[in-house]
C-alpha cells in the first residue's frame, strides 16, 4: 500500500530549481533510500514533504490526503517525522526532556487542563514520561536520561534525535544523513536501528545518504537524484551498477 507519494515535486529558489519534476512513490513499511551528489535536492526534497517549504509546483500525498502546502506542525500531527542532516536538540534540556519535547505534540492537554491539572492531564503526564523511557531504552540511552543533550558524545546526540522524531508516534520517518561523521561501528548501530524500527514499530522509514555502500545494506528501494532530479530509481544491487547514477558521482569527485 502507498504510503506517501510525491508527484512532479518542484521548488525553485530564485534561479536554481533544487527539485525537478520528482515523482516517487513509498510503501507502507518500505526502507527506502535517497542518494546524490551535494547539492542534488535531497534535502530539500525532505524540506517540502515536511512544510518546511512550500513546492513551487507538483503535489505531496500521505495515504491520498493531499498534505501540499500544509504547516511543519500538521504535518508532524499527520504522522510524518524527521531528524536533520545537521543534529538539532535543546543542549541544555535534559535527555529525557528532549523526547518529551517530541511526545508534545501528541498530547491532547487544553488550556483549562494545563492551569488547573485535570486527573485526565496528569496521567497524559505520566504516560509520555513512561514512553520517553521506553523510547530512551530502544535507542540505547535509558541511562543518559538525567544528562545535558549537550553533554551527550556526537553518536549518541544522533540517536536522541531518533527518539525525538520517534516520540511524535510518525507512520513515516525520514532521516536526513543519519550516520554523517559516524565511524563504521557507530555507523552499524544506527543501520541496526533503523532495521529494527521499521520491524518492531512497523514505522516505514525514507533515508537520505550520501555513501552509497552504506545505503546498499539497508534499503528495500533507492531513488538517485541528480541535480535535482530522478535519474534512477530500483533495487540496490541494480542502482549500485547504473551507469547514470556512477557518472552522478564521479562527476562530483572531480569538483
Ligand atoms: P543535498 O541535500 O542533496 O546535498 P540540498 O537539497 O541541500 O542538496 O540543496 C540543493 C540545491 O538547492 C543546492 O543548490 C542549494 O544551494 C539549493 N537550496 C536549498 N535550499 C535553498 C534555499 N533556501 N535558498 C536557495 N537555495 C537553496
Ligand atoms: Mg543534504
Amino acid at each position: 500500500m502507498e504510503l506517501l507519494k510525491a508527484v512532479e515535486a518542484t521548488i525553485d529558489f530564485g534561479g536554481v530549481r533544487a527539485v525537478n519534476g520528482v515523482n516517487l512513490v513509498v510503501e507502507q513499511k518500505q526502507i527506502l533510500g535517497i542518494i546524490g551528489p551535494n547539492g542534488s535536492g535531497k534535502t530539500t526534497f525532505f524540506n517540502i514533504l515536511t512544510g518546511i517549504y512550500t513546492p513551487t509546483s507538483g503535489k505531496i500525498y500521505l495515504e491520498n490526503t493531499d498534505i501540499t502546502g500544509w504547516q511543519s506542525h500538521r504535518i508532524v500531527q499527520m504522522g510524518i517525522a524527521r531528524t536533520f542532516q545537521n543534529i538539532r536538540l535543546f543542549g541544555n534540556m535534559s535527555v529525557l526532556e528532549n523526547v518529551l519535547v517530541g511526545e508534545h505534540t501528541n498530547l491532547k492537554s487544553s488550556l483549562a487542563g494545563a492551569i488547573f491539572r485535570t486527573k485526565g492531564q496528569k496521567q497524559d503526564e505520566l504516560r509520555a514520561y513512561r514512553r520517553a523511557e521506553e523510547l530512551l531504552e530502544f535507542v540505547g540511552l535509558v541511562d543518559r536520561g538525567n544528562e545535558y543533550a549537550a553533554n551527550l558524545a556526537y553518536g549518541e546526540q544522533r540517536r536522541l534525535e531518533l527518539a525525538r522524531a520517534l516520540a511524535t508516534e510518525p507512520k513515516l520517518l525520514l532521516l536526513d544523513e543519519p550516520t554523517a561523521g559516524m565511524n563504521p561501528s557507530e555507523a552499524e548501530q544506527v543501520m541496526d536501528l533503523i532495521h529494527s524500527i521499521r520491524s518492531n514499530l512497523a514505522i516505514t522509514i525514507v533515508l537520505i545518504e550520501h555513501n552509497m555502500q552504506v545505503m546498499m545494506g539497508t534499503a528495500d528501494w533507492i531513488v538517485a537524484l541528480e541535480a535535482g532530479a530522478k535519474i534512477a530509481e530500483g533495487i540496490p544491487k541494480d542502482i549500485q551498477y547504473n551507469k547514470k547514477v556512477i557518472e552522478a558521482y564521479l562527476g562530483e569527485e572531480e569538483e
